[in-house]
C-alpha cells in the first residue's frame, strides 16, 4: 500500500558561509504520524525545523507539502496551507490572559491580523471556542490567568492551545517538554497523544523516553545529515544512533 506522505524533502541542504548545517536531508513524514527528529547538539534539527518554516531558505533541494512545492514559499504562504511550528504563534503574550492568547489565535486564523474591536457577539463566540481549546488541553482554570503569572509547564501547554486555534494539518512542536519536570513532562505527552488523533506532529525532543512512548517514527540527525530512520525500537538498536547520540 502506497504511504500517505504529508511532508517530503528532498535533498535539503543549507549552507552558512560554506558550512553544511543541512545536508542533503530526505525526509518523509507519515499523514497521521507523530514523527521524531533527534540528534546531539548541532546535528540540524533547528535548521531543519527554519527551512520547512521558512525562517531560512534553502541552499537546494525540495520541500513538498500535500503534494505541492513549497520550497519557495514564504512563511505565511506555509502556515495557511497548514503546517505550523508551535513557537511562532504562541511566543505568548505575556500580559493577556490564556483565554486572550488562545483568541488572538483565533482572530488570527480568520483574518490574519489582531482585531481586538469586534462585535460583542463575535467576542462571546470567539471566546466561546477559545475556551473549549483551554479545556481540550486542560487550562480552563487558567482562562483568566495573565500568561506571565503562569508556570513554565502550562506556558507551553497553551503555546499548544493557541497553535491549535489555527487548526494545523501538520504541527511542529520544537522540544515541548525542554526544561520540565516530571508531571508537566507527563502532562504535555498526554496532550501531543490526544492532539495526534486527527493532526500529523513533528517534534524536535531530547527526552528519549518521550520520543519512545509518542514517536511512530524517528529520524535521527548527525552532523547535518540523517544517519538512522525508523521505529524506536530500530533506531536505538543501532549501533552508529548510539556511538552518535548517546555517545557509547
Ligand atoms: P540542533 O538544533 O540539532 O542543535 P542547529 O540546527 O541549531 O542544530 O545547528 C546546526 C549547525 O548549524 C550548528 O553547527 C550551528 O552552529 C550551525 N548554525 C545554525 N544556525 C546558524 C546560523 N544562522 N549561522 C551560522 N551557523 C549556524
Amino acid at each position: 500500500m502506497n504511504k500517505d506522505i504529508i511532508l517530503q524533502t528532498r535533498g535539503l541542504t543549507k549552507e552558512f558561509l560554506g558550512f553544511k548545517a543541512v545536508s542533503d536531508v530526505n525526509l518523509e513524514v507519515e499523514r497521521g504520524s507523530i514523527h521524531a527528529l533527534i540528534g546531539p547538539n548541532g546535528a540540524g534539527k533547528t535548521t531543519v525545523f527554519n527551512l520547512l518554516t521558512k525562517v531560512h531558505a534553502a541552499s537546494s533541494g525540495q520541500i513538498q507539502f500535500k503534494g505541492q512545492d513549497i520550497t519557495r514559499e514564504s512563511q505565511v504562504q506555509v502556515a495557511r496551507r497548514g503546517m505550523i511550528r508551535s513557537f511562532q504563534i504562541s511566543a505568548t503574550f505575556a500580559h493577556l490572559t490564556a483565554l486572550e492568547n488562545v483568541r488572538v489565535g483565533l482572530q488570527r486564523k480568520r483574518t490574519d491580523s489582531f482585531n481586538f474591536w469586534s462585535s460583542q457577539k463575535r467576542l462571546d463566540a470567539l471566546n466561546g471556542r477559545a475556551m473549549e481549546l483551554l479545556e481540550a488541553v486542560d487550562l480552563a482554570q487558567f482562562a483568566d490567568i495573565v500568561t506571565v503569572e503562569m508556570p513554565y509547564g502550562r506556558k507551553r501547554a497553551l503555546e499548544i492551545a493557541t497553535t491549535l486555534a489555527l487548526d494545523p494539518e501538520l504541527m511542529l512542536l520544537d522540544e515541548p517538554t525542554q526544561g520540565m519536570g516530571h508531571e508537566d513532562v507527563g502532562r504535555v505527552v498526554e496532550l501531543i497523544q490526544k492532539i495526534s488523533a486527527n493532526r500529523t506532529i513533528l517534534m524536535v525532543e531530547h527526552n528519549l523516553s518521550v520520543v519512545e512512548t509518542l514517536c511512530d517514527r524517528i529520524t535521527v540527525l548527525q552532523r547535518g545529515a540523517v544517519l538512522a530512520e525508523g521505529d524506536y525500537a530500530t533506531v536505538s538498536n543501532d549501533p552508529r544512533v548510539l556511538e552518535a547520540y548517546v555517545g557509547v
